[in-house]
């Protein structure tokens, strides 16, 4: 029996791509002696996005479906098709709107029959993507990397195939709040990562804006690392030790000079200024609290409405 190889989807209101997509992929993966299974994971549409998968299953049985109560998000729905592929030879990740080069997958598959288990994808360059969106990336990962231990590729997509081992490890993290960007990443294993130029989306609009992608980045950093915590005893240890030397310099000009009492413009500047450190800092305890919160509530990551996929393997 051929090697089986779930593609996972992840789809928010995509009706206009999800068959786009089916057909490129397929057009693609024919010549290749596997057995594909494409898994659409509906996160919530609004739109007629069942309804095309459903079309697409009635001309072939290995489409699925997973459809979700609720939008859960991205990260949700490349969970819930991982943990439904489990069983699978190798796992997908793949965006819905061809902005992931159906193309690269014979290479991808070949790099994994040659014992790779993590083989990533990349753009090279951020064309068609607004300056600013560039500048705030860039700097995202500047960040991160500088303050993580695990390395985050400039560009990196979540396109993404996945050895069955790979797959399970991932599934094995019970964090909610989920990073995979970041947790591809974490597990290891040995990779390749695939270069690519940047492909516009193919139809319908991306479904992220500045404060989501703000907000995001935020995710990232509270998963990946402590350092923000950190910063803030150094921060406290580097300013109690300027107030010392200040203490000392006002102690003994006093000494030498006797006291005047001018100053008022800079204590209240000091004040300010410190008030401001402390509620930046409570503002960063509060985000890892936060994580913390969502965490111990343990709630599932994604709520499955129904999922049809009755299956006739070759
Ligand atoms: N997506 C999703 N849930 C969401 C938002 C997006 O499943 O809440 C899917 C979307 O359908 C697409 C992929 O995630 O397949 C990437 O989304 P998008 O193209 O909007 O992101 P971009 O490529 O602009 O980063
Ligand atoms: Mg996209």
């Amino acid at each position: 029996m051929a090697k089986k190889i779930s593609i996972i989807v992840p789809c928010y209101n995509e009706e206009e791509t999800v068959r786009t997509f089916y057909n490129e992929v397929r057009k693609v993966v024919a010549s290749l002696d596997y057995y594909f299974e494409i898994v659409y994971v509906n996160d919530g549409s609004r739109d007629q996005t069942v309804n095309e998968v459903l079309k697409l299953r009635e001309e072939d049985k290995s489409v699925t479906l997973i459809d979700f109560s609720r939008n859960f998000g991205k990260e949700s729905a490349i969970l819930a098709g991982l943990e439904y592929s489990k069983e699978a030879d190798a796992a997908v990740v793949m965006d819905v709107d061809l902005q992931d080069p159906p193309e690269l997958l014979p290479k991808m598959i070949k790099y994994w029959e040659q014992g790779f288990d993590n083989i990533s994808t990349r753009r090279k360059n951020r064309d068609g993507e607004p300056p600013i969106r560039s500048f705030f990336a860039n700097a995202f990962y500047k960040i991160i990397n500088a303050i993580s231990h695990v390395e985050f590729v400039d560009g990196a997509r979540d396109y993404r195939l996945l050895s069955k081992r790979a797959v399970n490890d991932l599934i094995s993290l019970k964090e909610t709040n989920r990073f995979s960007k970041g947790l591809f990443q974490w597990i290891g294993y040995d990779g390749v990562c695939i270069e690519f130029e940047h492909v516009d989306r193919s139809a319908g609009e991306t479904k992220w804006n500045f404060m989501k992608l703000v907000n995001y980045a935020i995710e990232g950093i509270t998963a990946f690392s402590n350092t923000p915590l950190r910063l803030a005893t150094y921060t406290g240890i580097i300013i109690a030790f300027i107030a010392f030397l200040f203490l000392l310099y006002t102690f003994i000009s006093t000494l030498l000079f006797g006291n005047n009492t001018a100053g008022w413009s800079s204590l209240i500047c000091i004040l300010l200024f410190l008030g401001g450190v402390q509620l930046i800092f409570l503002g960063i305890i509060g985000e890892y609290i936060g994580r913390i919160y969502n965490e111990v509530k343990q709630r599932p990551a994604y709520i499955v409405k129904s999922i049809i996929n009755e299956q006739v393997e070759e």
